[in-house]
């Protein structure tokens, strides 16, 4: 394949050097859980996001499991609650949910946007609902007036699926000031996987928030549950955050800006380049907002498209072929009409966007674009 659809050891690569050193040093220290490397990472994503604190946990799931186990332990949610969530996401924003022993309540994406549809929100309310979990797909931020109002309306918690949309901004600044994403609700959970935007060498993720209450909680939940060693508050897990990937990702962080720049250099340059009737081609307003973590066209002919694609050296993807409630293990889920949900799922693909590739080679994956006859 000449154009796979993520080449990670190309996207690595300049920053080798950076963090082959910061590897050493940490192997060199002893410390290898938690310790200064983890702290330095977790402020300087504070700074980056906006927000007083973070604390650094094992993957972008336990970040979010972590945040509605907090919530239940401070006494903020209690089991059975309902939390609306997009229905087009990946299924780690359901299981986050449900591991919980919360219920989601799943609302329709725009067809526009993909985002969840700000506008259906008042009518999913219920009393039960008691938090929203907004999910900012593919590096655009999903947050509005729209859902700034509701959430406020009835007094909910906004938790941040934030493991697609770092360094991306919202439509309008949440309570602390800023339309950073992760700052924009009471707590943001992110991923750093590797495929993510800031991606680790492995698992990695962490949680934002304003509220000190709730990261002691999740701190404390993410090493058995104590706070005191042999001290224990809570039935607790091991989710914790190690030094080696916080040395790689410290690095990664101070490459966003230019991670970022790149993305969207390369998302313009397909915007500018696609002319082919039978693909439909993202939204493209407020581009210095979108972090472009994928760049998702749709088609009506998805696996013909993806063939002639891999026919002509260009590899590609599906963010995602099965939406959480046609999951096997949603099956209680299985009886809902969600069509918009569904044409997605039917109908995108995501095309190479990452920053290893140039303005000219997008350019020629476009050309291969514009010559697909469906
Ligand atoms: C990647 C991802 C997750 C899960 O993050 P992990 O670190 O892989 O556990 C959750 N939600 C969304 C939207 C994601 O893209």
């Amino acid at each position: 394949m000449k154009y796979p659809v993520l080449d990670l050891g190309a996207v690595n690569a300049p920053l080798m050097p950076a963090i082959s050193a910061a590897i050493d040093e940490v192997v060199q220290s002893g410390r290898y859980v938690g310790g200064p490397v983890v702290e330095a990472f977790e402020e300087e994503l504070a700074a980056a996001t906006g927000t007083p604190r973070a604390v650094g946990v094992s993957n972008g799931l336990d970040a979010m499991r972590l945040i509605f186990k907090a919530y239940i332990e401070l006494g903020r949610l209690s089991p059975g609650d309902a939390v609306i969530v997009p229905a087009n996401t990946y299924v780690a924003s359901f299981l986050a949910i449900t591991d919980a022993g919360l219920r989601p309540v799943p609302v329709e994406p725009d067809a526009v946007t993909l985002n969840m549809d700000t506008t259906l929100l008042e009518a999913a309310y219920t009393p039960d609902v008691k938090a929203v979990l907004t999910v900012h797909l593919y590096g655009r931020a999903c947050y509005d007036a729209a859902l700034r109002d509701f959430v406020g309306r009835h007094n909910l918690l906004l938790v941040e699926d934030n493991a697609q949309a770092i360094g991306a901004d919202g439509d309008v600044a949440g309570p602390l000031g800023t339309a950073r994403t992760g700052a924009l609700g009471h707590a943001a959970a992110f991923s750093f996987y590797p495929t993510k935007n800031v991606g680790a060498l492995g698992d990695a993720g962490a949680v934002t928030s304003a509220d000190t209450d709730l990261l002691d909680a999740v701190r404390a939940l993410a090493n058995y549950g104590s706070r005191e060693r042999y001290n224990n508050i809570y039935k607790g897990y091991n989710c914790r955050l190690d030094p080696v990937q916080a040395a790689v990702l410290r690095v990664k962080l101070a490459a966003l800006p230019a991670i970022t720049a790149a993305r969207r250099r390369n998302a313009a340059a397909y915007q500018a380049a696609i002319d082919n009737e039978a693909v439909t081609k993202p939204l493209m307003t407020a581009p210095d907002r979108c972090v472009w973590h994928q760049y998702v066209v749709r088609v009506s002919d998805r696996a013909m498209f993806r063939n002639y694609l891999a026919a002509n050296g260009v590899g590609t993807d599906v963010h995602y072929p099965v939406p959480p409630h046609r999951q096997k293990c949603y099956a209680e889920y299985s009886a809902l009409r969600l069509p918009v949900t569904e044409l997605l799922a039917d109908t995108v693909v995501s095309l190479p966007i990452s920053e290893a590739l140039t303005p000219a080679q997008i350019g020629e994956i476009s050309r291969i674009i514009n010559s697909y006859r469906p």
